[in-house]
């Protein structure tokens, strides 16, 4: 089989049957780190909402996960013209993980759909959220000579073949995601934020990772079992995307984007009312999602608008 396809059946296995997320689980992503990634992403999409349209919209969500996200950003956006105004529609594909979604979010906000794909989203404006979603889709990978890199069963285990350097990866699923995005946002209005960790130039190797009790252990060790992913090529998607005709930001580095947001302030902020233990907490996870050194650059950060006004953080 493709590499495509064997890291589609993984992850279907994967957030079908695991507790992927936290300290207990195999990796955490910036939402479970600090309340302020959520807080911030629901002020930036509220202040789009506002400046654009102040009418009806679809909010989304593409692979929630435990609904963190979602969760600090209609808190943030509370008892607002905002929330009124919103449908919300969660694209989820695990059952497991759209239980624990709806347990989390159904007292936040009445109105909460949940959907395996984005095809049949209502003929409304769009404000789209996608973090650490695109790293999941399934990528091709091709060597030297372009021949594209297959996995073979011999006995009971897995190989890549043929052996050689993979020099190019490609993810026609991630592409075809995007477009959609992008052409709903140019046709019906709205915004969009892809969060990720990737790359922006066009020539990357061998991005395939998987990661198991917070280690990274070989792609092809435990299918299904860790959590299978590939870096994101935001020049492809940014691309894709610009097409449609819709407006395209970015990619900026994360950190850039969230200390634009006033991400210190907001830490200062919850400093006020916290006790010690919880300053070092809040501080430590503002520096995780920030620094350099942690996820500042690695993650970047891709909008989607559909008029020509600048958004914030870009
Ligand atoms: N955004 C969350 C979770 C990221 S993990 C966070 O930041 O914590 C990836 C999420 O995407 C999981 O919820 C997983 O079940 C979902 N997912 C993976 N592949 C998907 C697909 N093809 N369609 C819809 N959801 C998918």
């Amino acid at each position: 089989m493709s590499v495509a396809e064997y890291m589609e059946l993984c992850v279907s296995h994967y957030y079908a049957n695991n507790n992927p997320f936290g300290k207990e689980g195999d990796f955490i992503t910036a939402p479970e780190i600090s309340q302020i990634f959520g807080e911030l992403i629901g002020a930036w999409l509220q202040n789009i909402w506002q400046s654009s349209l102040d009418g009806q919209a679809i909010l989304c969500e593409v692979g929630p996960g435990r609904g963190t996200l979602m969760r600090d950003a209609l808190r943030a956006t509370k008892n607002s013209e905002f929330h009124k105004n919103i449908d919300i529609c969660l694209i989820e594909t695990s059952h497991a993980l759209r239980g624990v979604q709806a347990e989390r979010l159904q007292v936040t906000h009445p109105r909460i759909s949940w959907h395996n794909t984005l095809d049949n989203l209502p003929s409304m404006p769009l404000f789209l959220i996608a973090n650490e979603f695109f790293d999941a889709l399934p990528i091709r990978q091709y060597l030297e000579n372009n021949e594209e890199r297959k996995i073979i069963t011999n006995e009971n285990t897995l190989s890549f073949s043929p052996d050689g350097k993979v020099t190019r990866e490609e993810s026609p699923a991630s592409v075809s995601i995007m477009k959609q995005i992008a052409e709903h946002i140019k046709k019906y209005g709205g915004a969009a934020l892809i969060i990720d960790y990737g790359y922006t130039t066009t020539t990357h190797g061998d991005s395939l990772q998987a990661m198991k009790n917070h280690k990274y252990v070989e792609p092809l060790q435990e299918p299904g079992e860790a959590d299978i992913t590939a870096h994101v090529d935001f020049t492809t998607l940014k691309n894709a995307a610009a097409e449609t005709g819709s407006h395209v930001w970015g990619a900026v580095e994360q950190g850039t984007f969230l200390n634009r947001l006033g991400a210190e302030l907001r830490a200062i902020n919850l400093c006020k009312s916290a006790s010690d233990t919880q300053q070092k907490e809040i501080l430590s996870g503002l520096e995780r999602l920030t620094s350099p050194h942690q996820m500042g650059t690695l993650f970047k950060v891709l909008a989607i608008t559909s008029d020509g006004n600048k958004p914030i953080g870009f």
